[in-house]
């Protein structure tokens, strides 16, 4: 909750700031332990989904990690409801459905200013973000779906390149894709498969630090490797399940470095979101770049997109379910509506806190890092 909203508050006066939240992560129940690989409870593969030849693959890649599969009837998910909300919850990101991408997922839709278009190699994600993006957007329970048919899906995006410039692809939209990619396969198969195209480029951004199993892979420059980073208050309080910071951090120098030093050798990115004006914000988001200008201190290809916290209507009821005893602001008093085309209705930071905010992260940003771009600031 925002406290005390100075009338006109200037560049020198304290923007408002967060409540001090709960000492304890107040996220979901039986969160893994953060850094650690997810394994589901639960494994369900769709008879369409197992006859695919990718598919067998990740079936592979589940029997590896010793977890049991269950092979449905139909290519229908039935049944993943719990008694009551907080159990459908719990079962739901306890769960990996192997599943074929219905034929709308060839229609794909624009996704400024990350990407022009977004490719989902799966829905739903295993980490518990209090603020977490796919809240409202998702039907039914939020069990992680992966796509069996990834390779058509792929094909699928060459009709939407253009001639004479570079079409980008982001598929983080609505997973973390590397929280899933141990049981996957399907970010390393989509970087190899934009290696080649001159003509296409991918984006992915993760909360997860296994970078190992990318690093040798034949990106050819055309995978940017995004980061998410937050002031460390934020990311423990508020990103249950995730790698820590630090660690992120150092998954992000790992892809940035060379080959010839052991890493990926990638372009890589930081996404520092959802930038929120907690206690202090000042000092945590400062000391927050000096342990990312310590960690890439070599040339490097980074690019930065700066996100500010806002939510809707619909994903503030969602997230009050998930997470009853989060840390999260959602007073309208505080903040300033946007609409978008179609009439519905976000709450963003007020457009000074906002210019306070915005002066704070470009200055500390081009201080430390003068030949890194900011993409952009929304
Ligand atoms: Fe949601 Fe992203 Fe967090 Fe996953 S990592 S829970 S998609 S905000």
């Amino acid at each position: 909750m925002l406290v005390s909203a100075p009338e006109t508050p200037s560049l020198f006066d304290p923007i408002p700031v967060l409540n001090s939240p709960p000492v304890v992560p107040a996220s979901a129940p039986n969160l893994p332990p953060a850094g650690k690989l997810w394994l589901p409870k639960r494994v369900l593969f769709t008879p369409d989904a197992l006859q695919e030849e990718f598919g067998q693959q990740i079936y592979a890649r589940v029997q590896d990690h010793g977890l049991p599969v269950e092979v449905l009837k139909a290519n229908r998910l039935t049944g993943l409801r719990g008694a009551d909300a907080r159990e459908t919850y719990r079962n739901a990101k306890n769960t990996l459905a192997v599943v074929n991408a219905p034929a709308g997922a060839l229609r794909l839709q624009p996704t400024p200013p990350s990407a022009d278009w977004q490719m989902n190699l799966a829905e739903g994600c295993p980490a518990h973000c209090q603020y977490c993006y796919l809240a409202g957007s998702l039907q039914g329970p939020p069990v992680v779906k992966v796509f069996a048919n990834l390779p058509r899906l792929l094909q699928n995006t060459a009709q939407y390149e253009q001639p004479g410039r570079v079409t980008s692809f982001e598929v983080s939209c609505y997973t973390d894709v590397l929280g899933i990619e141990h049981l996957t396969g399907s970010l390393a198969e989509c970087i190899r498969y934009f290696g080649p195209r001159q003509g296409a480029h991918l984006r992915f951004v993760t909360k997860y630090q296994h970078v190992e199993q990318l690093l040798n892979l034949p990106h050819q420059g055309r995978t940017r490797a995004r980061v998410s980073l937050n002031a460390e208050p934020v990311a423990r309080r508020m990103e249950g399940g995730t790698a820590p910071v630090a660690a992120r951090i150092q998954a992000l120098r790992q892809l940035a470095l060379p080959r010839e030093q052991g890493g990926g050798g990638y372009p890589v990115g930081v996404v520092l979101a959802p930038i929120m004006p907690i206690p202090e914000w000042r000092a945590h988001y400062t000391q927050l770049l000096d342990q990312l200008a310590a960690a890439l201190d070599f040339p490097c290809d980074l690019t930065v997109e700066f996100i500010t916290h806002r939510f809707t209507p619909g994903s503030r009821d969602v997230l009050q379910e998930w997470y009853p005893n989060h840390a999260l602001d959602f007073d309208e008093s505080t903040r300033a509506v946007k609409r978008n085309k179609f009439g519905g209705l976000k709450y963003v930071y007020r457009p000074d806190d906002m210019r306070t905010l915005k002066e704070f992260f470009y200055a500390e940003w081009q201080r430390r890092f003068p030949h890194a771009p900011v993409l952009y600031w929304t």
